[in-house]
């Protein structure tokens, strides 16, 4: 279903499509004493952004979930076209969530003249892993969380662990340019047969979706193994790669054991080191990670 401009409610839940209306009653509310929350999302919510929600609620804030599917952190052949869009169904989510208000701003205002000429750029932690595989991805996630930032001027913001690498470059992005905004990192939500929950798992067909399951094994079998005494990245890696090949189907894009400080390789993996895996299974590409 598409938003109807000008709609300001959806599923009973208070929806803000401009940005100055936005920045009013963000400021509107923190005059009133109140703190404000926010929760950045592309939409197509589901138990893990409820999660993100539930966290920020918790901090007697006032929540602004925002939905925005950021087209400057799609590369050309990526899925920002057919990426899911469903505002009724998230504002259901939302509403049972007590949100308080939907921000799901227009493109034209985002990005007048359909570009951007200003961007925000974290260099160190976004060189590597996605920052790689996807040229200007953080350059697009940085630039877009700033503006939100900036126009929703929130004092806490939650972000998940399933996109770790993300996580770090924007606590990296808050510290380096002084945003006054406590940064809430959310453990990963996974299914019952523990898939880390991802708007783009609906793109995996049955076969599929049985098969993505071998990600979250290849991690406990690695952290199985660290807890035994390997504490050399070389095994571990090895233990990755051997159980993700137990799936033909699955093309490698990177299986890394990292510093969650730095995300650059580690040869001896102490706790706290970080296992990231980025693969296809078919069209549809999948990240997931686990904390030794
Ligand atoms: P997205 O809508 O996919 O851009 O995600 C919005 C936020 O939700 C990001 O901070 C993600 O890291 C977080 N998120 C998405 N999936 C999960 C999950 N399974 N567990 C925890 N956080 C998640």
């Amino acid at each position: 279903m598409t938003l109807v401009v000008g709609q300001t409610k959806v599923a009973g839940v208070k929806i803000i499509r401009h940005i100055a209306e936005m920045q009013a009653t963000a400021t509107a509310l923190k005059r009133a004493g109140r703190r404000l929350a926010l929760v950045p999302t592309m939409g197509a919510l589901h138990a893990g952004h409820a999660t993100l929600i539930r966290r920020a609620r918790a901090c007697d804030a006032a929540t602004v979930v925002s939905i925005y599917v950021n087209p400057t952190q799609f590369g050309p052949q990526e899925d920002f076209n057919r990426y899911p869009r469903d505002i009724e169904a998230d504002a259901a989510l939302c509403a049972g969530e007590s949100v308080d208000i939907i921000f799901a701003p227009l493109d034209a205002e985002m990005y007048a003249g359909n570009a951007a000429s200003t961007w925000v750029e974290e260099t160190a932690l976004a060189k590597r892993l996605e920052g790689e595989r996807r040229p200007g991805h953080f350059r697009g996630v940085c630039t877009v969380v700033a503006k939100l930032f900036n126009i929703v001027q929130p004092d806490i913001a939650a972000f998940g662990q399933k996109d770790f690498q993300q996580l770090a470059v924007i606590t990296r992005m808050v510290r380096d340019l002084g945003y006054p905004i406590e940064i809430l990192p959310v453990p990963i939500v996974r299914e019952a047969d523990d898939l880390a929950l991802s708007s783009r798992n609906r793109y995996l067909n049955p076969t599929e979706r049985a098969q993505a399951t071998i990600l979250w094994q290849a991690l406990s079998a690695a952290q199985k193994l660290f807890a035994t005494g390997e504490h050399r990245a070389a095994p571990l890696q090895a233990s990755l790669l051997r159980t993700l090949q137990l799936v033909p189907a699955i093309r490698l894009d990177y299986a890394e054991i990292v510093s969650a400080a730095t995300l650059e390789p580690v040869t001896d993996v102490q706790t706290g080191a970080v296992a990231l895996l980025a693969v296809y299974l078919g069209q549809t590409r999948l990240i997931d990670n686990a904390i030794f």
